[in-house]
C-alpha cells in the first residue's frame, strides 16, 4: 500500500484509523509489520518467536468481518508484541531461558487475552532478560537485542525486545513488564513512552512469576496515545489473579483529550537528580520537563522521598527472596528443560538419589548465571536464621518506603523525577559487574516497592543522540492523571516524535 502505509509502523491511533477508514486493510498492516520485522530483526534481534502465518490469518478474519460489515472490537486488525514471560497458547513462552526454550503454555494469560478480544494480532514473543532478571537484556538465552538508535548499546531490560520492537517500526504498540524498572527503563533508552500501571490494574495471571508482589505488565509505544490504548484494553480486575484490583477501569484515550496542568501540584526529586553519578543529559532533561511544567502551569513543589537511598538494597533482598520460591517450579519434572542422565554434572552428583540428582542436574543446566545468583541471593536471605535479618528488615523498610509515597501524595499530585542515571550504555560494558548493572534501577524501584503507577516519557537525547527519559510517578490507581500529564507534556514537547536514524516512516 505505498503512498499510505509507511514502511514501518509508527502511531497507534493512526493505524488504527487507517483500518476504520478501510485505507488499509488488517493484511496490509501486518505484511508492513512483518516486512518491518524482515528488515530490522537481522541487527536488532527484538523477537525471540515471530508468528507470520497465524497473524496473517487473524488478518484476512479481521478484513472479512471488516467487508461483511461485522461489528468489530476497537483495535481489530492491529499488530502487537508480546514480552516472552507472558503466556500464550499458539507460541511458545520461554522467558529467553534455556529452562523453558520449547514451552508452550496451555493457556493465554489475562492480559494477553484481553488483547486478542480487543482485536489486536500477536506478530511475536520479544526477548528480554532471563526470567526478567537484569537491565540489558544481555542475560537472555536467547541472544542480544540492540538498541535502534545505536546498536553497539543496549536496548535496556528486561523489556528490552519489547522497547527495540517498537523503536525498530515492527509493532506500534508492545507489552512488557516492570518487577523494578523493566517497563520504564527499556523505554527510556530506545526513546519511546513505557507505563507501570498501578500494582492490581492488570491482571499477573499468566505472567511467568519473578516477584509477585512487584510484577506488574503495562504497554510501551512511542506517544502516551498509544499506552492509553493498550493500557485500556489490558486493564481490569480478573478472579484468577487473587491481587487484581475490583476497581472500575476509566476511559483512558479521554483522560488525555485537551489535558490541563493549571494548579497540578509536581513534586520534583532534585535531590535525587543532584546525586553522584547521575550523567549531564539526564538533569538536563529533568530540568527542561520541570521547565515546560512550570510553563504549562502547574505549581512546582520540592519534595523528598526519605528513605529513597534504601529503594535498591530493599528491591534486592524482596525480589529475589520472592524469586528463589516462585523459581522453585522449575525442576526438570512441571515444566521444561529436563537433564538427561549421563550428561555433563554428573560426577558432582555421584552420592545423590536419581530424583534429586535430576532436579538439581536440570536446575544447574536450564538456568543461566544471573538467575542462579537471584536464587541463592533469595534462598539465604530467606533461610533460618537470616530470614529476620534480610527478608522481614526489608519487608519493614518497605512499609516505610510506602509512607514516604503516602506522605508526598498529601502534598502534590504527581512526582517528577529522572527514570535512569544515565542513557544506553555500551553491550558488555556492565553485564559481569553485577552491582552497576543494578544500579540502572536507582530511580525506578520505588514504584515498584509502593505499587504506584509510573510512566517514562521520551525527555530529548544526549550529545551522541542518545534517548534519555523523564519519570512522572502518580497514587495508586490514577492512571488517568499520569496520562493526561504525560501528554500535556509531548503536546508541549516533541521528544516522542524523534526517530532512529534509518526508521523510514515515508
Ligand atoms: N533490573 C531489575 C532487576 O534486574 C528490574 C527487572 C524487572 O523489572 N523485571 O531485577
Amino acid at each position: 500500500m505505498p503512498g499510505i502505509l509507511p514502511n514501518m509502523l509508527d502511531s497507534t491511533s493512526t493505524i488504527l484509523e487507517l483500518l476504520e477508514s478501510g485505507d488499509a486493510t488488517a493484511k496490509e498492516v501486518t505484511e508492513t509489520a512483518l516486512r518491518a520485522i524482515g528488515a530490522t530483526e537481522p541487527t536488532h534481534k527484538s523477537y525471540t518467536h515471530v508468528s507470520y502465518d497465524a497473524a496473517l490469518q487473524a488478518a484476512a478474519k479481521v478484513d472479512e468481518d471488516r467487508k461483511a460489515g461485522r461489528p468489530l472490537p476497537p483495535l481489530a486488525g492491529l499488530p502487537v508484541a508480546i514480552k516472552d514471560v507472558l503466556c500464550t497458547s499458539d507460541m511458545p513462552t520461554t522467558c529467553s531461558s534455556n529452562m523453558l526454550r520449547n514451552f508452550t503454555p496451555p493457556y493465554d494469560a489475562t492480559v494477553v487475552a484481553k488483547l486478542k478480544q480487543a482485536g489486536a494480532i500477536v506478530i511475536g514473543k520479544t526477548n528480554m532478560d532471563e526470567f526478567a532478571m537484569g537491565a540489558s537484556t544481555e542475560t537472555s538465552a536467547m541472544g542480544v537485542t540492540r538498541n535502534p538508535w545505536d546498536t553497539d548499546r543496549t536496548p535496556g531490560g528486561s523489556s528490552g525486545g519489547a522497547a527495540a520492537a517498537v523503536a525498530s517500526g515492527t509493532v506500534p504498540l508492545s507489552i512488557g513488564t516492570d518487577t523494578g524498572g523493566s517497563i520504564r527503563q527499556p523505554a527510556a533508552f530506545c526513546g519511546i513512552t513505557g507505563l507501570k500501571p498501578t500494582y492490581g490494574r492488570c491482571s499477573r495471571y499468566g505472567l511467568v512469576a519473578f516477584a509477585s508482589s512487584l510484577d506488574q505488565a503495562g504497554p510501551m509505544g512511542w506517544a502516551v496515545s498509544d499506552v492509553a490504548i493498550g493500557l485500556q484494553a489490558m486493564a481490569g480486575y480478573d478472579p484468577a489473579d487473587s491481587t487484581s484490583v475490583d476497581h472500575e477501569v476509566p476511559d483512558y484515550r479521554a483522560a488525555i483529550t485537551d489535558p490541563d496542568m493549571k494548579g497540578v501540584r509536581i513534586g520534583v526529586l532534585r535531590s535525587a537528580v543532584d546525586q553522584e553519578g547521575v550523567t549531564p543529559a539526564i538533569r538536563t532533561a529533568f530540568a527542561e520537563a520541570e521547565k515546560v511544567y512550570r510553563d504549562l502551569g502547574a505549581e512546582i513543589v520540592e519534595i523528598d522521598l526519605e528513605h529513597s537511598p534504601y529503594w535498591v538494597p530493599t528491591y534486592y533482598v524482596i525480589a529475589p527472596c520472592e524469586a528463589s520460591s516462585n523459581l522453585s517450579r522449575f525442576d526438570g519434572a512441571h515444566y521444561g528443560y529436563r537433564h538427561e542422565a549421563g550428561a555433563s554434572g554428573e560426577a558432582a552428583l555421584e552420592n545423590t538419589q536419581p530424583l534429586e540428582a535430576m532436579y538439581r542436574s536440570s536446575r544447574a543446566a536450564g538456568f543461566g548465571s544471573e538467575v542462579k545468583r537471584r536464587i541463592m541471593v533469595g534462598t539465604y536471605a530467606l533461610s533460618e536464621g537470616y530470614y529476620d535479618a534480610y527478608y522481614n528488615q526489608a519487608l519493614k523498610v518497605r512499609r516505610l518506603i510506602r509512607g514516604d509515597y503516602d506522605a508526598a501524595f498529601e502534598k502534590v499530585d504527581l512526582i517528577l523525577g529522572p527514570v535512569t542515571p544515565s542513557p544506553a550504555f555500551r553491550l558488555g560494558e556492565n553485564i559481569d559487574d553485577p552491582i552497576s548493572m543494578y544500579l540502572c534501577d536507582l530511580f525506578t524501584v520505588g514504584a515498584n516497592l509502593a505499587g504506584v503507577p509510573a510512566i517514562s516519557l521520551p525527555g530529548g537525547t544526549n550529545d551522541d543522540g542518545l534517548p534519555v527519559g523523564v519519570q512522572l510517578q502518580a497514587p495508586v490507581m490514577q492512571e488517568c492523571k499520569l496520562l493526561a500529564a504525560g501528554a500535556a507534556f509531548q503536546s508541549a514537547t516533541s521528544h516522542h516524535q524523534q526517530r532512529p536514524e534509518g526508521f523510514v516512516a515515508t
